[in-house]
């Protein structure tokens, strides 16, 4: 199905001719340089596949030009995840997807079928099943995979990714023995491995082949472009995924722009010579940021708190670095000339950060756009310490109306003041990039537009919106996903925004965005995708 809409997309994006396009009869809407909405009729569109001219409804008269007609449709700048996780979501997108599954039985004839579909997958993998769904509450066992498939290793997740279950041949592919124990923080019961034990098999999944990352490549191009997303930011590039990038640059099927990360130091090292890359094919690939961690995650209490937590006083999480080690790692990165991404999650984490970006600055100056991943929790006295450092905030608003429970627990209620604190960053002057954090959270930056509006979740939960002060304007929420994500990557001359001389990237949605409720703007479908001036998705 996925692999038909995208030979379709292709053969749509074949089909051009040399002349300049003029998409009318555009509700066209866009957040402006001040930040605020713009609205326009028009794009007239370069034979290079950047943008002429916008307009404003003015009638051209036009010789030899492509007419578009957008049918009164609303047109908007194509939107931009500023922290995905590209091959992640592609290989999700190929694994068997076991969300919804009413029982064991329902679970057993999804996995024939799909291992029937892909006779050629060497390791079937799945997710997404939960065991509370299903009448008996049972955990599945090892012989009820084998019952199904026997022939080659089945590995199938649970559906909050603490817990996995594997036939016979995964256990005895992995060296498996029936006496081997589980390690600390982990438990293994007739084929589910829980927590730590987890890692028993996944250490042994063998890596994928460059033809499974070319198809992983494809299924990712069409999920992000079927929810309008033209860019997204790679968070921690590998070696072999940047190989998988440049063969479909080079075949020239890379209809997304990717601006990627480097995995650590090691992966900056390994990826193209140890240099940032030059912007690549038609500015669809560049390489121009190396990814840190400074903590774990605040839902198994990784992240790194000033404080302990509320709900488990001894522990104040996870110092993933010394301050030493931090800086020595950032710096290497810095002095090659690369931007800096490094994850933060809790408050010491981010305190940390901070202290060594304001160190960088110092040594390289301004406009290095050094960026904080996620800063969830932060200590209040902290925020106003990013924009004398040139810091960017790098946040998810879908992680806000998934977390917020969890993070009252982690947290208590006195310290919540700085967490997901959108609009404390925007009213400092702090530049906000919006991202999904893909696939961790759904890739459809339409939700996140509308918990940036709203801090409410698709269900309109909790009413009023959580923490309701923190809420940031539709202006704001816009310009986070589209002119701030491009900023934030160092692309607001090329991306962005549908100004002249940018590329062509809009997509045409079922809702004017600009007129709806959070509820609704949750819900906006697209229907036509656009890169460089080309469609390269449609809905069907
Ligand atoms: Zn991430």
């Amino acid at each position: 199905m996925r692999m038909t809409l995208f030979a379709l997309a292709a053969l749509l994006a074949s089909s051009s001719a040399l002349a300049d396009t003029l998409v009318t009869n555009a509700n066209g809407i866009q957040v402006d340089a001040n930040g605020k909405v713009e609205r326009f009729t028009g794009i007239l569109i370069g034979d290079d596949g950047k943008v002429k001219r916008l307009l404003h409804g003015e009638m051209l008269k036009l010789r030899d030009t492509k007419v578009v007609d957008a049918k009164a449709q609303t047109v908007m700048p194509g939107l931009i995840d500023a922290h995905g996780h590209i091959m992640a979501l592609g290989f999700t997108a190929l694994q068997l997807d076991l969300t919804g599954t009413r029982s064991l039985a329902d679970l057993q004839a999804r996995l024939k079928a799909y291992a029937a579909a892909n006779p050629n997958v060497r390791w079937i993998q799945g997710r997404g099943w939960n065991q509370e769904l299903w009448a008996d509450k049972r955990f599945p066992t090892a012989a009820d995979i084998d019952a199904v498939v026997s022939d080659r290793p089945v590995w199938l997740g649970r559906v909050d990714g603490h817990a996995a279950i594997a036939n016979s041949a995964a256990m005895q592919a992995a060296g498996f023995a029936l006496n081997t124990q589980a390690p600390t923080g982990g438990r293994i019961e007739n084929g589910l491995f829980v927590d730590a034990a987890m890692g028993l098999i996944e250490s042994k999944i063998p890596a994928p082949t460059p033809a499974e990352q070319d198809s992983a490549l494809v299924a990712v191009q069409t999920m992000m472009l079927s929810n309008g997303l033209t860019a997204a930011a790679d968070m921690g590039t590998a070696p072999d995924e940047w190989l998988a990038m440049n063969r479909a640059g080079q075949a020239g099927t890379l209809n997304v722009r990717i601006m990627s990360y480097a995995g650590g130091i090691p992966g900056m090292k390994a990826i193209n010579g140890g240099r940032p890359s030059d912007w690549l094919y038609g500015d669809r690939l560049h390489l121009g940021g190396v990814k840190l961690y400074a903590d774990g995650a605040l839902g198994s209490r990784g992240a790194w708190l000033k404080q302990a937590y509320a709900d488990k006083p001894d522990t104040r999480g996870l110092q993933f670095l010394t301050d030493a080690q931090i800086f020595e790692q950032a710096n290497a990165a810095a002095a090659g000339g690369y931007q800096l991404a490094i994850h933060a999650i809790g408050d010491a984490a981010n305190a940390q950060v901070i202290s060594t970006y304001e160190k960088l600055t110092a040594a390289y100056g301004q406009d290095r756009r050094w960026r904080i991943e996620h800063f969830q929790i932060v200590d209040p006295a902290d925020i106003p310490r990013l924009k004398p450092a040139g810091i960017i905030a790098s946040m998810q608003p879908t992680h806000q109306t998934s977390d917020r429970l969890m993070a009252e627990a982690r947290l208590g209620p006195d310290r919540l003041k700085g967490a997901y604190a959108w609009q404390t960053v925007e009213k400092l002057g702090i530049p906000i990039a919006f991202g999904s954090d893909f696939p961790v959270e759904s890739p459809n930056p339409f939700p996140g537009l509308a918990a940036a509006i709203s801090r409410q979740d698709m269900n309109g939960q909790p009413p009023g919106g959580w923490r309701p002060e923190e809420r940031v304007s539709f202006e704001q929420a816009l310009s986070g996903f589209t002119r701030g994500a491009a900023y934030a990557g160092f692309a607001e001359q090329r991306i962005g925004a549908l100004d002249p001389g940018k590329w062509a990237d809009f997509i045409i949605v079922d809702r004017d965005v600009g007129k709806v409720d959070a509820q609704a703007l949750a819900r906006t479908q697209v229907r036509e995708t656009w890169v460089a001036g080309k469609k390269v998705w449609e809905k069907k």
